[in-house]
């Protein structure tokens, strides 16, 4: 359900009355909107009418487009700075209008596929800015054939599971496997059948001691929803198409990476800490194994080789307010403060998609590069230059620009 938006009520009532007392006039906002639009008319080659993908704020669908996809309450409140017009595009050359003509309008240009970065920056912004929604555009293929899927970016993983599951049933074997401290647990997956994993884990990992009991055979699709929430078990996949709109609850996250095992007092003194702090967790998510194979730079991502595992801080909460979204984010951020010596240093790495804007910003001012370089070489370590350089090429006036995305290189002029 939406929630009434009273500020966005004012501001239609101030727009009705503006156009109705003076039509020579209209306000800033509808003049963006029908400048947009018109722009939109000549760069677009479509036979839908344009003004049913382009929604302003006096629009009564626009809180609910723009709430469907947060997914972090924290960014959803009455101060947060909203968009000045919101595309959504239902082909390729919608999408390509939206660009040219944000560009024409020079106004910031915040692009969202599904909403889930957990700072929000695909959707927030602290200049003027028009969202373009890519929710609409999500058809998937997949080719068994040729063992390629083609997903457009507004799909979800849950339609993406589905679909490879409607198109072909492979096997797996669900590993489950708990233990006691403070609680900790090992919770994996094995594509395979269980004797083969029991047999790998006894040779690799003896110290686990797993058995076939432990384990619970089941299909592909069923790992999936029990992944998803272990309360899925027994449910249909069709509850994966479900994409739970403006269901956001609020969040932190953020992320390192440990290259040498912890001492015992290390983790003994995280443990301790966590119990103080009371709400917030670590996830361990271990590497080694197909994740060494990979060259570094193969790909943007770097955290190859050398990775014993990737952490996770986080927290999750339902208090709204100021105070306790402050209490728990300084949760998050005491847990990383306390493992500086147990992890990755110079840079201290971390993961593109636990999105992190403590890590640094950038304000593209004239200091753009070496803001960039700060996050940048966390993120994407050696590999940082070579995106520097795609970038710098393909986009010189840095149009599409966000908190932490790629600087260009500082002009010579
Ligand atoms: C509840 C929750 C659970 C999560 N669980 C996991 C997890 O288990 N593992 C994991 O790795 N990550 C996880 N994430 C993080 C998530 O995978 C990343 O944030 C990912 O980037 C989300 O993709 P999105 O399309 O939803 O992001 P969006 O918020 O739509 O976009 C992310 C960034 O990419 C840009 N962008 C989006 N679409 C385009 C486009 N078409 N062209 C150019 N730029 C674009 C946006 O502007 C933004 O900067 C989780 C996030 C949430 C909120």
């Amino acid at each position: 359900m939406t929630k009434p938006c009273l500020a966005c009520y004012l501001y239609a009532v101030f727009v009705l009355l503006t156009v109705s007392t003076s039509l020579s006039a209209p306000s800033p906002a509808s003049s963006l909107y029908d400048t947009f639009l018109q722009c939109l008319t000549q760069n677009t080659n479509s036979i839908t009418q344009l003004s049913s993908i382009l929604f302003a704020p006096t629009s009564p669908t626009f809180p609910t487009l723009l709430e469907n996809y947060i997914r972090n309450a924290r960014f959803n409140t009455s101060s947060t700075r909203k968009p000045l017009l919101i595309v959504t595009p239902l082909t390729e050359s919608h999408v390509q209008g939206a660009v040219i003509c944000a560009k024409s309008v020079d106004i910031q240009l915040k692009i969202r596929s599904g909403g889930h970065d957990f700072e929000g920056i695909s959707y927030i912004s602290d200049e003027p800015f028009i969202i373009l929604d890519m929710f609409n555009l999500r058809a998937i293929t997949v080719d068994l054939e040729a063992e390629v899927a083609t997903v457009q970016v507004g799909a979800t993983l849950g339609e993406i599971y589905y679909k490879i599951w409607k198109t072909s049933k492979p096997v797996t074997s669900k590993v489950v496997k708990g233990n006691k401290t403070i609680r900790a647990s090992v919770v994996a997956l094995f594509l395979g059948r269980a004797n083969e994993v029991v047999s790998i884990l006894e040779k690799e990992f003896p110290l686990l001691g797993l058995r076939a009991e432990n384990c619970t055979e089941m299909s592909w699709i069923e790992s999936v929803l029990w992944w998803d929430d272990d309360k899925n078990l027994g449910a249909k996949p069709e509850i994966l198409l479900n994409r739970d709109l403006n269901s956001a609850g609020f969040l932190k996250r953020k992320s390192d990476y440990v290259q040498k095992p912890i001492p015992r007092a290390g983790l003994e003194g995280l443990w301790k800490i966590m119990i103080e702090l009371g709400k917030a967790g670590v996830v361990f998510n271990p590497y080694g194994g197909k994740m060494n194979e990979v060259p570094s730079d193969a790909t943007p991502f770097p955290h190859r080789k050398g990775n014993l595992f990737k952490m996770q801080y986080f927290v999750n909460w339902d208090d709204p307010s100021p105070a306790a979204a402050q209490n728990f984010i300084n949760q998050t951020r005491t847990l990383y403060s306390y493992m500086t010596p147990f992890v990755s240093q110079n840079p201290r790495s971390a993961f593109l998609n636990y999105r992190d804007l403590d890590i640094g910003v950038n304000t593209f001012g004239k200091n753009s590069f070496q803001e960039g370089e700060v996050y940048g070489r966390k993120y994407f370590n050696d590999n940082f230059e070579r995106l520097v350089k795609v970038k710098t090429a393909v986009d010189p006036e840095n149009f599409f620009r966000n908190e932490q995305s790629i600087p260009v290189y500082p002009s010579k002029a």
